[in-house]
């Protein structure tokens, strides 16, 4: 029989907590240590959706990329939507786990998976952290340089489509052999993107001006570089084969299952 602690003790080996960023707050939220765990649901997210899923399928533990509490939640009452979420999760023996950006940094974390989904050759960590093989977001090369135009379909047919699709910054026809990436909310490693002589860098969630001005800045140092933003639901949910597998390799006697629900928050996009 194996508990809860079991599954968080072999995540630690996988993903150590003590590597998170200093603002993340991954790690056990809900839930008894000592209880036992004979199922374990995956997802990127806890949505009331997902924890309703796990009721329903008697799962003892929700695994979640994103903590369920980050950022400035003061109330826990049933009246708030997470409140409400957490008192049905622990009054239904569900415990909430998360492994966040300390599984975006390992290899066969949440960025190396995209960038082997993708096809890139040996990727390595775009922002390093010293005296170790981890980091944040990937860099490497294609096995074969394609146009930008090209390169942006191969991503939209690796990961799941959502409504909002691939959008792309940058000429159809630039040829792309260095691809940087970054699962999830990368925009802030742009600028490691341009220096380590990216051709494109992919991620989620880039904003207008953070995408003009690197777009700018390239162009001032004489370079072709184009920006591809995908979904961030999409980008991380395909590390989340990886880690059940993992996890089974560690706790055999526990199932582990990833949740088909897309959490990702856009439902249609419309064009003119
Ligand atoms: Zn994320």
């Amino acid at each position: 029989m194996s508990s809860i602690f079991d599954v968080t003790a072999a995540a630690q080996v996988l993903w150590p907590e003590h590597r998170a960023d200093e603002w993340d707050r991954p790690g056990l939220i809900a839930g008894q240590t000592f209880a036992e765990c004979k199922k374990a649901l995956l997802s990127v997210d806890v949505s009331s959706d997902v924890l309703e899923e796990a009721i329903a399928g008697n799962f003892d533990l929700i695994i979640s990329h994103h903590p369920f509490l980050l950022g400035s939640d003061h109330e826990l009452s049933a009246q708030s939507a997470k409140g409400a979420v957490l008192l049905s999760a622990i009054k239904n023996d569900v415990a909430l786990f998360s492994a966040h950006t300390n599984a975006d940094i390992v290899t066969d974390g949440v960025s190396d998976v995209l960038a082997k989904a993708l096809g890139l050759i040996d990727p390595k960590p775009l922002v390093a952290i010293e005296g170790t093989i981890m980091g944040h977001g990937r860099i490497a090369e294609l096995s074969q340089p394609m146009t930008l135009l090209d390169f942006a379909r191969h991503v939209s047919r690796c990961i799941a489509p959502t409504a909002g699709g691939v959008r792309v910054a940058g000429d159809p026809e630039q040829r792309i052999s260095t691809v940087a990436l970054c699962a999830g909310s990368g925009g802030s490693f742009l600028d490691e993107a341009i220096n380590h002589g990216a051709d494109v860098f992919v991620t989620s969630d880039l904003r207008h001006h953070t995408a003009s001005d690197a777009i700018e800045r390239a162009r001032a140092l004489g370079r072709s570089f184009a920006l591809i933003d995908i979904s961030h639901w999409a980008a991380e949910a395909l590390w989340l084969e990886v880690a059940a597998k993992q996890l089974a390799e560690a706790v055999p006697d526990v199932k582990f299952v990833v949740s088909d629900l897309r959490t990702d928050p856009w439902d249609f996009a419309v064009t003119q």
